[in-house]
């Protein structure tokens, strides 16, 4: 049950969340109905078997289905946990998404300090153990029959569940707490995602090697040695994002819409584009900016299109015809920087972006192409 920051290092849109099925404290939790739906019959269908000896079929089937309900309600409340704490640091909290692995609390800044970060981390395998001891309480009540071993199946559930989370090594909670006490000790916090994220890498690897050395996978629990092997994977996975995500960061600042401005020349749209390369060529412009009769801003010409068009064609071709039509939202500020300009350029994604200073004297045009060479250079 991880949780943190969304930062992908990418320019996508908006993705895809699956469906609002309850807004407790107001944040929206969202499920993907088909893993979901797969990973709960396939439980119901596991814990069922488990129960063939105690109970008869329909009455075995309504317990499991129980279980698996409340499985994923524990799940929620562990989710729940981290959010509550998150947001009573002032950090909003965008939504929960619950999958068939666990949950993931999508924050939107990081805590600022390595002792509120440790406490949202630590947030929600608190939770999970406390539930664990309720359902320790309760199995002391309730010794017999079909509650009885619900409420010991569900401890257990969320006693593995704290347990799981509290290895040291991210994207696991643990491994979120370990990063907290590194950043304390270092000051560096990429670096303290660098070694927990490594840490995680490593669980993962060991993760995989229980059900080779337990035979797991030849013997008889193939479907324990799967399940092993999923979640050693959803490990490396998660520990690499973290890794990207920390790169990403590091590379933010080196976003400065003015520094990564291309000098563009004005031309009129009648102007031939072998004119308007020549003009742009002579003064050393690597960008060319259509006008109207007043030198106001119409389009700027795409520079895939011009490298497209054979050079003998060039002086036949109108420049005006390679541009992009300038919409309001394609006019950034010379100022923008980091992620302020990441989100600006994903608001209407294009190839190039006018810069002008607050005035509206253009700077010069900003092209996409150079934000992805900021993250693939180095
Ligand atoms: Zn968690």
């Amino acid at each position: 049950m991880a949780s943190g920051q969304e930062e992908q290092p990418d320019r996508r849109g908006p993705q895809q969340h699956g469906f609002v099925v309850a807004r407790p404290f107001g944040i929206p939790v969202y499920v993907s109905p088909w893993p979901f739906i797969i990973a709960c019959v396939f439980i119901a269908i596991w814990y069922a078997n488990d129960l063939s000896g105690a109970l008869s079929g329909g009455l075995r089937y309504a317990v499991a289905a129980a279980f698996v309900l409340l499985l994923y309600v524990s799940v929620l409340a562990h989710e729940l946990s981290h959010s509550v704490v998150a947001r009573s640091f002032g950090l909003p909290v965008r939504r929960i998404l619950l999958h068939p692995l666990g949950g993931f609390s999508e924050i939107e800044r990081e805590a600022p300090t390595p002792g509120r970060e440790f406490a949202v981390a630590a947030a929600g395998p608190a939770l999970s153990l406390a539930l664990g001891a309720l359902g320790w309480g309760l199995a002391q009540v309730a010794h017999y029959g079909v509650t009885g071993a619900l409420v010991r199946q569900l401890m257990f559930a969320n006693l593995v569940v704290a347990a799981f989370n509290l290895l040291p090594g991210l994207p696991l909670d643990g491994g979120r707490m370990l990063r907290a006490v590194i950043w304390k000790v270092t000051g560096r916090p990429n670096a303290a995602t660098i070694a927990a994220a490594w840490v995680g890498r490593a669980l993962a690897v060991a993760l995989l090697a229980i059900p080779f050395f337990s035979g797991g996978l030849a013997g008889g629990d193939f479907v324990s040695g799967l399940w092993v092997i999923v979640i050693a994977g959803f490990m490396w996975v998660g520990a690499g994002q973290s890794i990207k995500a920390t790169r990403f960061r590091e590379r933010l600042p080196a976003l400065q819409a003015r520094r990564l401005a291309r000098r563009a020349i004005s031309v009129p749209a009648s102007t031939p584009l072998a004119e308007a390369v020549r003009q742009a060529d002579e003064t050393g412009a690597r960008a060319i900016v259509v006008v109207d009769h007043d030198n106001a801003p119409l389009g700027i010409v795409n520079e895939a299109a011009v490298m497209a068009t054979p050079p003998q064609r060039r002086p036949w071709v109108d420049t005006g015809s390679m541009a992009r039509t300038i919409e309001p939202a394609m006019v950034l500020s010379a100022d923008l920087q980091g992620m302020a300009l990441l989100d600006a350029i994903r608001r209407v994604p294009a190839t190039e972006y006018l810069l002008v200073e607050s005035s509206g004297e253009v700077v010069g045009v900003l092209a996409a192409r150079d934000l992805d060479q900021v993250f693939a250079g180095g």
